[in-house]
């Protein structure tokens, strides 16, 4: 989009140098007005190949003035404005082929710039989507280890700056080894797909989820206390509750909130509690040591 608008523009300022240097060059006494009249006709084709808008009828409009003008000026002013010269067909060939020549190195031109943006928006676009894979999860969707550790680490920063709170939910499917054993591994990424769908619709920014691997997940809820974080786990279990397919699934939760420890702590304490929801038979959320 950006690559056509610049090309327009680049279109437009050419016309505009034309019709311009054109008259210049009849008011210093070159050229001819049947010359004038073949440049703007040029001039106006150029507008309605190239131009669109409200810039094609501007140059329309004023390739069409600029004849109509100069011979305006002509009649009135012409013993001090022109050197009167006689019609000479070399000097009408001469200018023609120049004025044609300068159309067609316009044209290429903008071809050229038109192809440079092009070509620096596509490897843009190739870096964004390279940066985006850096830092996604291909299956899911969501952040992948590394962002996820590392906006965590933000996050944490965040809360000891601005002396808030914040907390963290880790989720683990449950007997998520008996899917791929018993339905196959398709059905295991189909299950972890349904999980990180149901985070997805119930985290949204600044909050932030991301799969830490395998079956597992981890929610970060900047400016939350356990309270919230207890309502965000409730929430997910019943999302994951509602998934249909091979078996019924459901997940065990760790939830801690923030307490001046770093991240790596307090992900090694909500592990913990997570492991902690599992001993107690799983299916259940774990908010405390
Ligand atoms: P628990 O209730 O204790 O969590 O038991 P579990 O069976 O879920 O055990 P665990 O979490 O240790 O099992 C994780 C399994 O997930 C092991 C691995 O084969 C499987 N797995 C890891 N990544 C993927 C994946 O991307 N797709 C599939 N289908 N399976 C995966
Ligand atoms: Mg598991």
């Amino acid at each position: 989009v950006r690559t056509e608008r610049y090309s327009r523009g680049v279109w437009f300022l050419e016309s505009i140098f034309f019709l311009v240097w054109m008259a210049a060059i009849r008011v210093a006494g070159g050229g001819t007005q049947p010359g004038i009249d073949a440049g703007a006709v040029v001039v106006m084709a150029f507008a309605i190949v190239m131009g669109s808008g409200i810039l094609r009828l501007v140059v329309i409009l004023l390739s069409l003035a600029l004849p109509i003008l100069l011979r305006v000026l002509e009649t009135r002013w012409s013993t001090e404005l022109y050197v009167a010269r006689p019609f000479a067909v070399t000097r009408l060939v001469t200018g023609a082929t120049v004025l044609s020549m300068a159309v067609v190195l316009g044209l290429l031109m903008d071809r050229v710039v038109a192809a440079y943006f092009r070509q620096r928006e596509l490897a843009q676009a190739r870096l964004e989507t390279l940066s985006r894979m850096l830092v996604t999860d291909g299956m899911t969707g969501l952040a992948n280890q590394t962002s996820l550790f590392e906006r965590l680490s933000d996050e944490v920063g965040r809360a000891r700056r601005n002396r808030t709170t914040m907390s963290v939910v880790m989720i683990d499917i449950d007997d998520f080894k008996a899917v791929n054993d018993v339905h196959g591994h398709l059905a295991g990424d189909a299950v972890i797909v349904g999980v990180a769908g149901v985070l997805a619709s119930i985290v949204s920014p600044p909050e932030f989820a991301g799969r830490r691997g395998g079956d597992e997940f981890v929610v970060v809820l900047p400016d939350s206390g356990i309270d919230q974080a207890m309502e965000v786990a409730e929430k997910i279990m019943e999302g994951v509750s509602t998934l249909r397919g091979a078996r019924r699934i459901t997940v065990s939760i760790g939830v801690a909130a923030w307490g001046g420890q770093d991240a790596a702590d307090l992900m090694s304490i909500v592990d913990a509690r997570l492991r902690r929801a599992k001993e107690l038979g799983k299916d259940r959320i774990v908010s405390s040591d």
